[in-house]
């Protein structure tokens, strides 16, 4: 996968794009991340990118020819418009991001981050450049950066061959349509605290049984909204009505 990413502030990406998982695809050659700031695309001397907002107001709003020509310049080897990639706008007031969307996203071979800043964007950039608009949360950052970071980290690690098979992606929360299971490691008793029985037995099927009842549970107690969208087996209702039961005693 090939990620490039719009921004005024491209030193912000070195330390998180080469560290841990991230610097690693990159190392095994799994994903090429590109931070591209369009100030080069300014086109004036003085760099300037934003300019102040028709009909006045405070800010300042990022105008379109620079990050129109950047993006153009990316898509200029694309053939037809059909085959071009994804350009995804980081914003608040976008889709909320979600597992579901890291999952789509990483299916694609090349994706473009647009990073605001300031009051915002020239609304054309919005109506007329951009395939996606992506918001992490109900919150506002000071700009696209930090957001464009969070999302790129959670697609990358399910590429194929990023993540080893010891820290599989699999069973993580929400990829399963569940919060994940609790774990425990050594030692097998902490300040009195003892390791679950059933993790030490070595019996497979029961320590997966006890996984899936543990990752119900945990998703009842914090996220029940969780359980209304995915289709539980008869087994699972027998260990919700069970939960429910334990939790009432
Ligand atoms: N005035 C804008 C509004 O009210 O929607 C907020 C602009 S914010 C200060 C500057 C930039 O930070 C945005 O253009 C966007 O790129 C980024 N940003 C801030 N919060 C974000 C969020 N929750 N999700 C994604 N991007 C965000």
């Amino acid at each position: 996968m090939r990620v490039d990413v719009l921004t005024l502030f491209p030193e912000m990406f070195t330390g998180v794009f080469g560290t841990s998982i991230l610097g690693k695809a990159q190392d095994k050659g799994l994903v090429s991340l590109n931070p591209v700031n369009f100030r080069d695309y300014a086109g004036n001397k003085h760099g300037t990118v934003d300019d102040t907002p028709y009909g006045g107001g405070g800010g300042m709003v990022l105008k379109p020819d620079p990050i129109f020509r950047a993006v153009e310049d990316l898509l200029s080897g694309y053939p037809s418009e059909g085959s071009a990639p994804r350009v995804i706008l980081m914003c608040p007031q976008g889709e909320s991001f979600t597992q579901r969307k890291a999952e789509e996203l990483a299916k694609e071979e090349h994706l473009i981050f647009i990073c605001g800043h300031y009051e915002g964007y020239d609304e054309r950039i919005r109506q007329h450049l951009v395939t996606d608009e992506l918001s992490i949360g109900d919150y506002v950052l000071t700009g696209g950066e930090l957001p464009a970071m969070v999302v790129i980290d959670s697609v990358v690690r399910l590429l194929p061959g990023v993540l080893g098979n010891e820290t599989s992606a699999i069973s993580d929360s929400f990829s399963t349509g569940l919060l994940e299971y609790p774990h425990y490691t050594r030692p097998v008793e902490f300040r009195g605290w003892k390791v679950p029985d059933i993790l030490l037995s070595g019996h497979h099927a029961n320590v997966a049984d006890w996984r899936r009842k543990e990752a119900l549970r945990r998703t009842w107690l914090r996220r029940p909204d969780l359980l209304e969208q995915i289709e539980l087996t008869p087994k699972d209702r027998k260990w919700l009505e069970e939960i429910r039961a334990e939790h009432e005693e």
